[in-house]
């Protein structure tokens, strides 16, 4: 966190990071002069890229302001010059309180007899290629000096402004009172590559009294984190609380315990009285108590998981299960597979050469222990899904499956199988599920067809045929 040294009559706030423990490996705050930007560099691993990134956080005075400077930027452009090097990777962000309207963050093009020449080193002809466009999108046309001095800072250094070009913000939507974009992000065109999205929030007053919220989706490694953090996927014991819903700020606000908050106000003043005696594990604890009545407000209005869930109704429950259901249908059915697969019963298992049982027309279906499992894909013999040459490859190839496997051990924390041909069994039909029906319908509880399941299980069988079948809601 860096704070502006002079006070002025109006508080304003400074400049920080907050990021999520998890994250911490991958983060390095870097220790510059400048109180107009906080930089950190952000491991490569992380992100999947070849080089780290140089992230820049800013804050610059409105032109207006008493704290106003014009060398804001030069001072900015030096840190970054410094800091990148030969760096490929950077990403500014913050408020720049500049106006930039459409006009160009690039050099144009000089042209001599049809050939391009280059003034400087300029990316933006990449632009042409990528599902960037490369010219942007600004609500707010008008421009300032400062917004000037920020484009001169793009088009000199190769960096290009994120904010119009790309998904939810591709129209340029005003960052500050429904009035002006003065919030940008700003990226080198390398960084680009792995921007998947970018939005603009709606203004919240919790936040910030006039500045909108500014979302940036970038495509990270989630092998990475879990590999740094598999001790903290695993055994970290934290509540989920409900999600932030804007029409219940009010109740937020109303659940903050204002004497709790009080007292901590005065143990702050005491302390910031003899504030060189103050270390950073007293900031650290002072830190903690506040975000235990933010979170505690939070739980209040927005329902901890566990206790939501328990005092949840039948029918709501119902219902709960049968949107997830239609969400992930392959996660639904591991949780089944899972909750029951302590009660494993008796096997059933009809050899490959029994005749196929009247309600089947495929002639690959097996009879099956109950009425919900006798299933056929109703297809004619040839036709037979378990037959089609998708069904070889999506479903029974053990390198498709045993990817299938590494991914959602990795992504979704799913303790591996150690029976190996019920890990396959299980991932084939959650692939079935997936390549056929692509997601549940609403009270269409979709059964795999006999012909399917039985391809699948001679393909990895129980050796002690203990299949339960679909009447406990487990295929095993
Ligand atoms: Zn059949
Ligand atoms: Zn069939």
């Amino acid at each position: 966190m860096k704070n502006r040294r002079k006070i002025g009559r109006v508080k304003s706030g400074g400049i920080g990071f907050a990021y999520k423990e998890m994250l911490s490996d991958f983060i390095e705050i870097i220790d510059t002069e400048s109180k107009f930007v906080m930089w950190a560099r952000i491991d490569k691993a992380l992100l999947n890229l070849e080089e780290d990134l140089l992230l820049g956080n800013i804050y610059i005075p409105p032109e207006t302001s008493s704290y106003a400077s014009n060398d804001a930027f030069s001072e900015i452009e030096r840190e970054l010059i410094h800091l990148k090097g030969n760096k490929k990777h950077v990403l500014l962000a913050g408020d720049f309180n500049g106006r930039t309207g459409i006009d160009h963050d690039y050099y144009e093009f000089l042209y001599e007899d049809d050939v391009q020449i280059e003034l400087f080193e300029n990316s933006i002809y990449n632009f042409e290629t990528s599902i960037f466009s490369k010219d942007r999108n600004n609500c707010d046309v008008t421009k300032n000096t400062y917004g000037n001095l920020l484009l001169e800072m793009c088009k000199s250094n190769d960096l290009f402004i994120v904010n119009g070009r790309i998904g939810d913000n591709i129209d340029g939507l005003y960052t500050c009172k429904n009035v002006s974009t003065v919030d940008y992000f700003i990226a080198s065109f390398d960084f680009f590559q792995i921007i998947e999205n970018m939005n603009i929030l709606q203004n919240n007053k919790l936040f910030s009294d006039v500045h909108s919220p500014l979302t940036l989706d970038v495509k990270v490694n989630i092998d990475e984190i879990i590999e740094t953090n598999n001790e903290f996927l695993n055994h970290g014991t934290r509540e989920y609380i409900g999600k932030w819903d804007s029409e219940k700020e009010v109740n937020f606000v109303n659940e903050i315990d204002i004497s709790k908050l009080n007292v901590l106000n005065d143990r702050i003043k005491i302390k910031s009285l003899e504030i060189e005696n103050v270390d950073e594990n007293q900031i650290n604890g002072l830190l903690d108590e506040l975000n235990n009545i933010i979170i505690s407000a939070a739980e209040k209005t927005f329902g901890k998981f566990t206790e939501r869930l328990q005092h949840i109704g039948e029918d709501q429950l119902r219902s709960l299960v049968m949107r997830l259901c239609q969400r992930n249908p392959s996660f639904v059915l591991d949780v089944w597979n899972e909750s029951t697969a302590s009660q494993i019963q008796g096997g059933y298992h009809p050899p490959p050469n029994s005749e196929a049982p009247s309600w089947c027309l495929c002639s690959f279906c097996r009879e099956m222990p109950t009425e919900a499992e006798r299933v056929c894909c109703r297809q004619v013999p040839m036709n037979c899904y378990s037959r089609v040459p998708d069904f070889g490859i999506l479903i029974l190839d053990e390198a498709v499956l045993a990817m299938c496997q590494r991914y959602r051990e990795d992504a979704l924390v799913f303790e591996a199988d150690d029976d190996i041909n019920r890990g396959f069994r299980h991932s084939a039909y959650r692939q079935f599920i997936l390549w056929h029906h692509g997601r549940l319908g609403a009270g269409n509880r979709k059964v795999i067809p006999s012909c399917c399941v039985w391809r699948i299980r001679d393909k990895y069988p129980d050796p002690f045929s203990q299949y339960t079948g679909f009447k406990d809601g487990r295929l095993s």
